[in-house]
């Protein structure tokens, strides 16, 4: 087991630089680091165990493990319309037969998979095609995924698995999570979806071309510097239909759920639109002032949240924020037994529509919640 290194005034931490709150493992190299104030760069966000707010975790160079005080200064990000301009070609690639099998056995339909535009991460020929000729037409700074390497010549960066475009309220692609390979995978080893906590690698990452520190003993350095890491952020799902891209449709009825996948799964089987949150509690206030007009606002986490103190800290914080902007009137809890499901998309997937009852966010919070 690694051992976990605290920030703190002779150690800051590697990727923000902090004094305190993040962590880091040190096993002899450096890789792995809860950074808790820097999402940009990060491959995944979660609540860790021991506290309620979110951490974004970092994956960066190997070799010899030190505390760095530098900051890893980035390209800053396109805007959310230049980075849809340059994702819109992206989707334009396509799904790969094995993918498109893995998402049927899934549950999905030809029809949906075209709505969302899900596709495979292209191999190496298609994409140094595909960014070659992105480079000629448009500029490429500043979109996560893409940097320009030490020719001279623009990259496009990833990993193996599908690319699931993460949308904003007005259907521009913002980003993209990758389901990796190694999840799909392994889903068809064991036929298991949930990733064991042991098991070293994400279930989804994001698209991101973040700088990393490649320490090499004494001589450091950094790789990707023109790179950018990837904006964290929720995910809507059916607010607007393709045709009619940004037309904005006044929300009526909503779901928020934990995931872009499984946000996209409860919008196609329950027909009510669905925002993602790539890890619990991420964007708590874009989602209170989107959905503060609604008539129904229903948040539908894991069913976990029953035994893991922390989900239930976050959905209490959620809650309490939506309520401020919304009001309690029409604001809801989704319930349902674990045993027919961990996520509302497993639930209704398994066809126990039934099992899923509504609790009222006030209530919810009397008998839950931690901070009022
Ligand atoms: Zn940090």
């Amino acid at each position: 087991m690694p051992r976990w290194i605290r920030a703190t005034n002779n150690k800051h931490c590697p990727v923000c630089n902090g004094k305190s709150w993040c962590s880091w493992s040190d096993n002899g190299s450096l890789r792995y680091v809860t950074c808790m104030r820097n999402s940009l760069g990060a491959v995944k966000s979660f609540v860790p165990n021991n506290m309620s707010a979110t951490a974004y975790l970092h994956i960066i160079g190997d070799g010899e493990s030190k505390p760095y005080t530098q900051v890893l200064k980035q390209t800053n990000i396109a805007s959310i319309e230049r980075r849809h301009r340059v994702y819109g070609e992206l989707l334009k690639l396509s799904l790969s037969a094995f993918h498109k099998a893995y998402l049927f056995e899934r549950g999905w339909s030809i029809k949906e998979l075209d709505e969302v535009q899900y596709v495979s991460f292209p191999e190496t020929h298609v994409r140094n095609e595909l960014v070659s000729n992105l480079a000629e037409s448009t500029k490429l700074e500043g979109i996560p995924g893409f940097f320009i390497d030490t020719t001279n010549t623009w990259r496009f960066v990833g990993g193996d698995g599908i690319l699931l475009p993460v949308r904003d309220e007005q259907n521009h692609v913002t980003g993209f999570q990758i389901n990796t390979q190694d999840a799909i995978l392994r889903y068809y080893r064991s036929g298991k979806l949930d990733v064991d906590k042991t098991t070293a690698y994400p279930k989804y990452i994001w698209l991101s071309s973040a700088p990393v520190i490649v320490d090499k003993g004494v001589s450091g350095y950094i790789k990707r510097k023109t790179g950018v890491g990837a904006e964290v952020r929720p995910h809507f799902s059916g607010f607007s239909k393709p045709e009619d891209e940004f037309d904005f449709v006044h929300v009526k009825e909503v779901i928020i759920t934990e995931g872009i996948l499984k946000a996209d799964r409860i919008r196609f089987s329950t027909g009510i639109p669905t925002i993602g949150q790539p890890g619990v509690g991420v964007g708590n206030n874009i989602i209170a002032k989107f959905v503060a007009d609604a008539n129904a606002v229903i948040v539908a986490y894991d069913a976990d949240w029953r035994k893991n103190d922390h989900v239930k800290l976050a959905m209490g914080r959620l809650l309490t924020e939506l309520s401020s902007l919304h009001g309690n009137d029409g604001l809801f809890v989704a319930v349902w037994d674990e045993e027919f499901g961990k996520g509302l998309d497993d639930v209704l997937q398994n066809g126990f529509y039934e099992q899923v009852t509504f609790a009222m966010a006030k209530d919810w919070l009397n008998e839950h919640g931690v901070c009022k």
